[in-house]
């Protein structure tokens, strides 16, 4: 079996133990990230850290050291070359529950090797489903907490209800995915909603605005209504399990009559052979 780190030490995942006062039992007080790993390489690592960094910072945590080590030595130590790496950082343990923490808490480090689903070009070129729900969760999404409720009822409704994604609004204006961002075309022209605290600063996203931008697509950063949305002629979702994921029906809405559009595929094979040759 696969080891896990936790606090310093490489050990089996049944061998590990955190203490049930710790902050992210708790409180949900830490933050994460999902790094993609291919042939044993992490994928866009200085990218994964640098957020991961900035989420520390938001939360008034110190930049764990040396983690770039211990993430690939355990990427080594794994049986696997292509999986994702998940790291998981609270604030720590402390003697008694209380929302204060004081401030020489040590914080608790959990990296794993994990699967998640990537889909087959063959199902990307089917195209998948989104629903459209109010964007009720908190006003840092921003930041990578643990505390992902919100995020979970909303992936779960979709889930529940036959659809991939919910795609999200808050003040009729999109925001995210409940586990990606998200694109949509018009008129030949790219947008995503530009970044701020009511979205994460995806990797993947990041990664496809240079891809379009090196290969001359138009792309803007900017509001997008709900109106503008379903009436566009592409959505697409990314993030790290699945870089490109074409949507063709918003709820009962067909997105360019229910076809996965070109320019979706276009930025799937960038994004693809950008991978490839990685
Ligand atoms: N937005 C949310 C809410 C997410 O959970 C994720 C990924 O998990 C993303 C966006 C995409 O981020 P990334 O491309 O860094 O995986």
């Amino acid at each position: 079996m696969d080891e896990i780190y936790l606090n310093g030490d490489f050990i089996s995942k049944s061998e590990a133990q955190i203490s049930i006062m710790d902050r992210g039992f708790l409180f949900g007080d830490g933050v994460y990230e999902l790094i993609p790993v291919y042939n044993k390489k992490p994928f866009l690592l200085d990218k994964h850290l640098k957020r991961l960094k900035d989420s520390l910072t938001l939360i008034g945590m110190d930049e764990i050291k040396e983690i770039d080590k211990s993430i690939k030595t355990l990427i080594n130590k794994c049986s696997h070359s292509n999986f994702f790496i998940y790291l998981h950082i609270t604030r720590g343990s402390q003697a008694q529950r209380n929302h204060i923490y004081p401030s020489n808490i040590t914080p608790t480090v959990l990296i794993m090797c994990e699967d998640y689903p990537c889909f087959s070009e063959e199902k990307i070129k089917q195209g998948f489903t989104a629903s459209l729900q109010d964007d009720f969760r908190w006003m840092k999404s921003n930041i990578k907490s643990i505390s992902l409720l919100g995020n979970v009822l909303l992936k779960n409704y979709a889930s529940q209800n036959g659809f991939y994604e919910t795609l999200l609004i808050r003040n009729n204006k999109l925001t995210e995915g409940s586990a990606s961002n998200v694109f949509m075309v018009k008129d030949g022209k790219v947008y995503t909603p530009k970044l701020g605290s009511e979205l994460l600063p995806g990797v993947t996203r990041d990664l496809l605005i240079m891809l379009m931008k090196e290969n001359n697509l138009d792309i803007i950063e900017s509001d997008i209504s709900q109106t503008n949305l379903v009436e566009s002629d592409e959505i697409w979702c990314s993030s790290s399990t699945n870089a490109v994921v074409p949507i063709i029906k918003v709820d009962d809405k067909l997105i360019n009559e229910g076809v996965v559009g070109k320019i979706s595929m276009d930025v799937f094979n960038l994004a693809t052979k950008f991978i490839d040759n990685f």
